[in-house]
């Protein structure tokens, strides 16, 4: 080492995040501070005029987090599609940080780039993508989402790259899909109505017959349907759609084809779980998000395009000032960002330190740990509206109207966090999504009490006897 380190404070980083580390299953998952507690704190101590010394900045910072947050790496957090993160992961993101690179231009950082590329090809043969198309890590579905938007309108709707968007071009997503697909119609110029939502089935799947004739009505009425998104893994309740059947669709009438894969994209590392993702070969673009369910920290999103002619019809550009094309393609002519992080490291050294046989082992494991539950709440009286594969399970007790109650009471013990959400067809529902690999069965058993717990101190219905019908 050299004389003076680089960084002094190395040490005080990592007594913080390993003393954050040993104690996180242990911690509330929720908040303990309110947020006038954070201004105040944040207003006395950080005026930026005198320098503060980087160990007391690390605690500090360190302290402001562990009681400012819900803890995602929690095992008890059966949250939102945020999982724990790996050691690796951490350290991929400090050299990361450290060595800086700018991959927006390939020649710039050779190393990074195919560090990117060689990982995305695994994702790519799991995905039964043919070669010749293009893939680049995004800084979440969203963004993913967004590219897949830009390419479809530039292949489907003519003029649309050169002077906006002509006549009423339409793209159809079901009742249950996310909603950065509204918001990119929206920031697209297409505008929030060109996102026609298509109905779905009791299982929350899109209903393909419904796609159809929604597709020959708009036609009829003038508008031009250009692109269909499935989802494999919806949010609330990771139901999936029937991909064969919209790709068959979406071929017959010219349409764009993406799958929202964005938390089921990782099942397709499992030969057990693969089988669900089936279609997923046919699509023009997909959709994963490595920060959901692949365990690295956030943002590490993945877009796969068939064809490669397609993005750099959507993003190439000519720029005098950047350095001269190389045999590779350049990041920035074939993608949304321009600056852009080493965003895929953490993935592929997440995948390097762990081995194929543990990174499937671990999604095979969240997805069990959810069936346990799911067979939990169903002995403990709750109904469970929907069981998803991917590890999600939406559920709702026959007795209790108000399920924010419930919440309220799980939260307010604080060991463990869910949410609530709205689910097509059958309204409010709490959901539990096992997104830590951490999390073990006594874990699914603990929640389950939890709720049992939850539910004796709410307002309850009685169980309506349905009455004998009169002769
Ligand atoms: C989370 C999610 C997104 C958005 O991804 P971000 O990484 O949050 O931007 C898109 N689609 C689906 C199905 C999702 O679950």
């Amino acid at each position: 080492m050299a004389e003076t380190p680089f960084f002094p404070a190395w040490a005080a980083l990592e007594a913080a995040v390993e003393q954050h580390r040993a104690g996180i299953d242990q911690h509330p998952a929720l908040p303990t501070t309110t947020t006038e507690e954070i201004r105040e704190h944040l207003s006395t101590n950080y005026k930026f005029g005198i320098p503060v010394d980087a160990k007391h900045l690390i605690e500090d910072v360190a302290s402001l987090l562990r009681d400012g947050m819900v803890h995602t790496t929690h095992a008890r957090y059966f949250g939102l599609f945020n999982p724990d993160i790996q050691p690796i992961a951490v350290a991929a993101d400090a050299i990361v940080a450290a060595f800086n690179p700018q991959l927006a231009a390939y020649s710039h950082a050779p190393g990074p780039n195919e560090i990117e590329r060689h990982t995305l090809d695994l994702f790519r043969r799991a995905l039964a993508l043919p070669e010749g198309g293009s893939a680049t890590f995004t800084s979440g579905g969203s963004e993913a989402n967004h590219s897949a938007l830009i390419a479809a309108l530039t292949a489907k709707v003519s003029d649309y790259a050169e002077t906006g968007a002509s006549g009423r071009p339409t793209m159809y997503a079901s009742a249950e899909a996310h909603h950065s697909l509204v918001k990119m119609a929206h920031a697209c110029g297409i505008g929030r109505r060109a996102v026609r939502v298509v109905p779905v089935d009791a299982n929350l799947a899109m209903d393909p017959a419904a796609f159809r004739r929604i597709v020959t009505d708009d036609r009829a009425a003038g508008a031009s349907p250009f692109m269909v998104v499935g989802t494999a893994g919806t949010t609330s309740a990771g139901a999936i759609d029937p991909l064969p059947a919209i790709a068959g669709i979406a071929a017959e009438e010219g349409l764009w084809f993406h799958v929202d894969a964005a938390w089921g994209g990782a099942a397709c590392l499992s030969s057990r779980l693969r089988p669900l993702l089936d279609g997923i070969e046919r699509a023009d673009s997909v959709t994963i998000d490595a920060h959901k369910w692949l365990s690295v920290p956030m943002g590490c999103g993945m877009f796969f395009c068939r064809d490669a002619a397609h993005t750099s019809a959507a993003f190439g550009i000519q720029t005098a000032y950047m350095p001269s094309p190389v045999e590779a393609p350049d990041p920035y002519l074939n993608t949304l960002q321009w600056s852009r992080r080493h965003i895929g490291l953490k993935l592929f050294m997440t995948l390097a330190a762990l081995g194929l046989g543990e990174v499937t082992a671990r999604i095979e494991h969240m997805a069990d740990v959810a069936d346990r539950l799911a067979f939990g709440l169903r002995a403990a009286g709750w109904r469970v509206v929907h069981h998803s594969p991917l590890a999600v399970v939406t559920f709702t007790h026959p007795e209790v109207v108000d399920l924010d109650s419930v919440l309220q009471h799980v939260y307010r013990e604080g060991g463990a966090w869910i949410s609530k959400t709205v689910l097509t067809g059958h309204g409010a529902a709490l959901r539990a999504c096992v997104t830590n690999h951490r999390t073990s069965a006594a874990d699914a058993d603990a929640l389950v009490e939890i709720l049992e717990r939850a539910v004796d101190q709410v307002p309850r219905t009685e169980l309506i006897e349905p009455t004998p019908l009169a002769d």
